[in-house]
């Protein structure tokens, strides 16, 4: 059996060596989301997923399987629950999937555990989900679990969004299914891509709060947010790069590796 990066392709006995090297292990934390006409519904699984991937081949780690659901879709986030496709536990329900998987890792003798979200909606399940995982593990005599905790687009330097964004850029929550998730996807899965399909009923023109319910027309009726059509593959190169390196230096600087 070849060795492979990602921890389910492993038999038991690999992985046990692989937790007696104290190899740090990547959680991708996804969602089921529209992205769009001209995107699958996977976006969210496929771009962490990876990230994880070549940040763990550069730090010796391991990816878990990506938690492919995640928290609901916010209108002005992800567009909401309402399109046909998105697919979302409750909160507490994802962060307790979350909990259960550092239990069980921590539970195996896993020490470095890097958490790494896809999902805007994900952010404070998440925390939350760590934040329980340590308390279980705590109470179960495990008190040395180290868990890093981040989102994968914050991890870019400000010259390469000047070079995305010429006018400025519009904010993470905005970006949905938009220039830069648009143009990983053309690096990662260009099958998944259909760019005839991109629509040009955005930007979308939000209030500075939510309404429940979500009144018509308060979202683009596309489910894209912000601007897509000068995505490109060689845009998500950039992000790629920034993303893989600045993620696998702080890995690095913070598990001594
Ligand atoms: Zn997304
Ligand atoms: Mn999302």
């Amino acid at each position: 059996m070849a060795e492979s990066v990602f921890l389910a392709e492993l038999s038991w006995p690999q992985f046990k060596s692989k937790v007696a090297q104290n190899v740090p292990i990547f959680l991708p934390l996804g969602a089921t989301e529209q992205h769009g006409p001209h995107m699958a519904l996977n976006v969210d699984v496929v771009l962490p997923t990876a990230v994880c991937e070549r940040v763990a081949r550069n730090v010796g780690g391991l990816v878990a399987p990506t938690i492919p659901y995640g928290y609901k879709s916010q209108p002005r986030s992800g567009g909401g629950e309402a399109f046909p496709g998105t697919t979302s536990l409750d909160a507490s329900t994802f962060s307790l999937v979350v909990r259960d998987i550092i239990r069980s890792l921590g539970n195996d003798g896993i020490r470095r555990l890097v958490v790494l979200n896809g999902h805007f909606e994900n952010t404070w399940p998440g925390v939350e989900g760590v934040d329980l995982g340590i308390r279980e593990l705590r109470r179960d005599g495990v008190s040395d679990m180290q868990v890093m905790r981040l989102e994968y687009w914050d991890f870019v330097q400000r010259s390469t969004l000047d070079r995305l964004f010429p006018e400025g850029f519009p904010g993470t929550e905005l970006e949905h299914a938009s220039l830069l998730e648009t143009s990983l996807m053309l690096v990662l899965r260009p099958d998944l891509v259909d760019m005839k399909q991109i629509p040009n009923d955005g930007p979308a023109k939000f209030p500075t709060y939510d309404r429940y319910p979500v009144p018509e027309g308060f979202v683009p009726a596309s489910g894209v947010l912000a601007r897509a059509e000068r995505a490109s593959a060689e845009k998500g190169e950039w992000l790629m790069r920034d993303h893989v390196e600045l993620i696998t230096n702080a890995v690095r600087a913070e598990f001594g590796l």
